[in-house]
């Protein structure tokens, strides 16, 4: 998480809803404390965490892009609205954060994050000083850092040394994004004279199976994996941009991309056009866009004649350049010449809780709750099969109905299948796939 103020703005906000009305009503304590963010300044009300040094998540986005790290920090207002997707993420990384709770039994949970930044410090110091082996949410400042750690758990087999861990709603660890997230706190808890033993990333366990077949989470240790994040350099090179007027002028790149869509990159990219090098299909191999950039080229009219791309590539570049059609005529013939009546056309959407509520299924594993399938006949006749699931009970018929009603074909089509097994399944009654 980055400013957790932003963040819940992000998580209880639509487009054009009153945020100061929103945070009032959804996230009290309202803000106590000035706050220099720019964001909060011309948005919101103050919140405290502006006049702090960099956060755990400014510190990740910073490694990323440095021009993210400043936009995040002032100029909020430029970032797309998030998707409902994206807004849906965040409530369940916030469920998934709630859930690793239960995992450690005694656990102090300090209050004051986001909005009463004294509170929380004070908090902490008081739990630190009583013994309190589990604490949620500690904030720890130090060396242009301040962070608010997931669970700081002491550790059993030394009573003055502690555990860190961080939290994540993902099914792995990512790396480097996690390693760079726990390395920074790792970083300051010591730095503030705190012995940290070990270090984890707790993320949800692919292979549990609600309600109770395995763990729900896994613990990686990352205790060795983070001393390759150079943070001591990195923290005084961030706080520096921070310190800048403007942002700094970073070219668009694969970081805009990875390891999610950048919120800021409608803002970024529509500068450049639609003719870069991003944006070519068959995509240009990343170590050629690497050269490119080396050599400073983003626009699709800056390439080299000489330089050395794959066919392909150089088709797709000629393509966007509007030089030249590209089309195999021949090739989607032979497609087309392959399928039989009746033609299916169909298109489905599913659900993925992250914390799995039906029985039988994984975290993130894909339901489907929805299809619209139009069958095409040799005679021209077409029909059409749909079914909405519209109540929040399981979507899936029993497993005794396959075979008997109209939505008897109806199965859960999992990410993992094989695109074999995918193809065998039958999406409505008179699905000729079998
Ligand atoms: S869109 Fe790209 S260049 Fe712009 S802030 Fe995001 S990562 Fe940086």
């Amino acid at each position: 998480m980055g400013c957790v103020t932003t963040t819940v703005m992000d998580r209880v906000l639509a487009p054009g809803e009153r945020v100061e009305e929103q945070l009032r009503s959804t996230v009290p304590p309202y803000p106590s404390v000035e706050c220099h963010m720019a964001v909060c300044r011309s948005t919101v009300a103050p919140c405290g965490m502006g006049e702090h040094s960099i956060t755990k998540s400014e510190f990740v986005d910073g490694l990323r892009c440095e021009r993210l790290l400043w936009l995040s920090r002032y100029e909020r207002d430029l970032r797309s609205p998030p998707s409902m997707d994206e807004r849906r993420r965040l409530r369940q990384g916030n469920e998934v954060e709630m859930r690793a709770r239960q995992e450690f039994a005694g656990g102090r949970l300090i209050v004051g994050v986001p909005f009463d930044l004294e509170r929380a410090r004070a908090e902490t110091h008081a739990a630190l000083a009583e013994g309190v082996s589990v604490l949620f949410q500690p904030v720890f400042e130090h060396d242009g850092a301040l962070v608010v750690v997931d669970v700081l758990r002491r550790d059993p087999e030394d009573s003055k040394a502690w555990q860190l861990i961080e939290v994540k709603a993902s099914n792995s660890l990512k790396k480097p994004y996690h390693l760079q997230d726990a390395a920074v706190q790792a970083h300051v808890l010591r730095a503030c004279g705190h012995r940290v033993s070990s270090v984890f990333v707790q993320h949800l366990n692919r292979d549990y199976v609600h309600p109770d077949r395995g763990d729900l989470f896994v613990l990686e240790d990352v205790t060795t994996a983070i001393e390759d994040v150079d943070v001591r350099s990195s923290l005084p090179r961030l706080n520096r941009i921070l310190d800048e007027d403007k942002a700094p002028g970073v070219v668009i790149g694969p970081q805009c991309k990875n390891p999610y869509d950048c919120s800021f990159k409608e803002a970024c990219w529509s500068p450049y056009g639609k003719r870069t090098i991003f944006f070519v299909p068959k995509t240009i191999h990343h170590t050629r866009i690497k050269r490119l950039r080396e050599i400073g080229v983003v626009q699709l009219d800056d390439i080299p004649d000489e330089f050395p791309l794959s066919a392909d590539e150089r088709a797709g570049v000629e393509l966007i350049m509007g030089r030249e059609r590209h089309g195999d005529r021949d090739a989607v013939q032979a497609l087309l010449g392959k399928l039989e009546y009746p033609i299916h056309f169909l298109d489905f959407e599913t659900i993925d809780d992250a914390l799995p509520r039906l029985e039988g299924t994984r975290p993130y594993q894909k339901v489907p709750f929805q299809f619209s399938c139009h069958v095409l006949h040799e005679d021209g006749r077409l029909e059409h099969f749909e079914y909405l699931h519209e109540e929040t009970t399981d979507p899936r018929p029993p497993s005794s109905a396959y075979g008997t009603s109209r939505t008897s074909s109806w199965r859960p089509m999992s990410t993992t299948a094989s695109r074999a097994r995918r193809r065998s399944r039958r999406c409505c009654p008179s699905c000729a796939l079998s």
